[in-house]
């Protein structure tokens, strides 16, 4: 919606400022005249018009067609008597605006018919006003004849360009939807069968304790057993996850940087090719709160983020050229690196952080996720 103010034409593909040499030009036309009463009827007549014209953009549809009638016969007028023939564009946009295909047709034909006589009248009247802008005039009908075509389908288009983007977006919000309720139904099928078994044998045991300890002991053996299970198969699911990948995070850390005037320079591909997405996403979560931290704290004025890929591994650095890091204040510091190193457990990787010149971490993850050897002894 325009602004009350505003009758200046939009997206019309003409300047602004050829506007407002539009809306200025019939206040020449009017000036020109010798007679004060023509002068003082002139201008109220372009009063009208302007408060017409906006008028048309913000009335309902019936009313349109009263304001648009009030414009066209101002146009004429204006033509008629001062040579003024250029409202007629003003027209031609706002037709063009008009999305009801009877509608546009119907102003469209009456506009262009009345435009084309009004000129006519003014030669075959031998009113000379029109003689020397005759370009001009030319120019004007054939911006009457094509601008409206323009703006409806322009507008049209630019209307089936949004309901494209909420269409795409509405299947992105699915996709996200999807993906949730395959993770429930995951998630109920593998967890809930193996804890309500965990739930069964613990009873189990505890009514053994003390009649059969030996079949107690074995019980718990088995629900340990069933609980590590349930562990690995969580982690294989979540291996199979969609989440943030490395490039789109690497692409906001980028934006982020550049909003607190750091520079950033970085080397190596985010690319990973077999690497599990569990693994990308954890290091993701990482680099978030790496680049976080340099903003947060560093006061740096540099950035360097590396990316390397060693057979087996995947290295991520992130260093920063500012204050540098020191045991009191990573004692009294909140849950950022802490919440970095348990997600890396996760995954089997590591966070080593340095201080010199600045402060450097280094994340290490293998490229396979597997049980830790801890875990595999128990
Ligand atoms: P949170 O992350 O929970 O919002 P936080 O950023 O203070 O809070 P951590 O991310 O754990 O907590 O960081 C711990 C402390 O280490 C910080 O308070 C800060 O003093 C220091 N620190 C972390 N990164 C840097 C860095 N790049 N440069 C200088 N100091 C840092
Ligand atoms: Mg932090």
């Amino acid at each position: 919606m325009q602004n009350w103010y505003q009758i200046i034409p939009k997206n019309t593909g003409l300047s602004s400022y050829i506007w407002i040499i539009f809306c200025l030009l019939p206040f020449f036309f009017i000036f020109r005249s010798s007679s004060v009463t023509e002068i003082i009827f002139g201008f109220f007549m372009i009063i009208l018009f302007f408060l017409s014209y906006r008028l048309s953009f913000i009335s309902n549809s019936r009313m349109v067609y009263v304001w648009v009638s009030i414009e066209m016969a101002i146009s004429i007028t204006m033509t008629l008597l001062f040579g003024y023939i250029y409202f007629a564009l003003f027209l031609a946009f706002f037709i063009g605006n008009i999305q009801r295909l009877s509608g546009f047709l119907t102003l469209y034909i009456v506009h262009l018919v009345t435009t084309a006589g009004t000129i006519a009248l003014v030669f075959f009247m031998q009113n000379e006003a029109l003689f020397p802008q005759l370009p001009f005039v030319i120019i004007c009908l054939i911006g009457v004849i094509l601008l409206p075509f323009t703006m409806y389908y322009r507008i049209k288009r630019e209307k089936l360009e949004g309901e494209l983007e909420d269409a795409n977006e509405k299947i992105s919000q699915l996709k996200v939807i999807e993906e949730r309720e395959r993770i429930a139904r995951d998630l109920h099928d593998t967890l809930g069968q193996k804890l309500s078994l965990i739930g069964l044998k613990s009873d189990l045991a505890g009514k053994l304790i003390h009649k059969n300890p030996t079949a107690a002991q074995n019980e718990i053996h088995d629900i340990r057993q069933t609980a590590r299970t349930a562990l690995k198969e969580v982690r294989e699911m979540v291996s199979n996850m969609r989440g943030a990948r490395l490039e789109d995070e690497l692409l906001r850390v980028q934006q982020i940087l550049q909003a607190a005037e750091i520079k950033l320079h970085t080397e190596g591909s985010p690319e990973f090719g077999q690497t599990p997405l569990l693994v990308e996403n954890v290091l993701s979560m990482c680099l978030k709160e790496a680049v976080t931290n340099v903003v947060k704290h560093s006061q740096a004025s540099n950035c360097r983020i590396i990316i390397d890929q060693p057979p087996d591994e995947v290295v991520l650095r992130i260093s920063d050229d500012g204050t540098g890091l020191s045991e009191r204040n990573i004692s009294l510091s909140g849950h950022g690196l802490q919440g970095m190193r348990e997600r890396l457990e996760f995954v089997n990787g590591s966070l080593e952080l340095t201080s010199n010149h600045g402060t450097t971490l280094t994340i290490r993850v293998p490229k396979v996720i597997q049980q830790s050897k801890q875990e595999e002894l128990k």
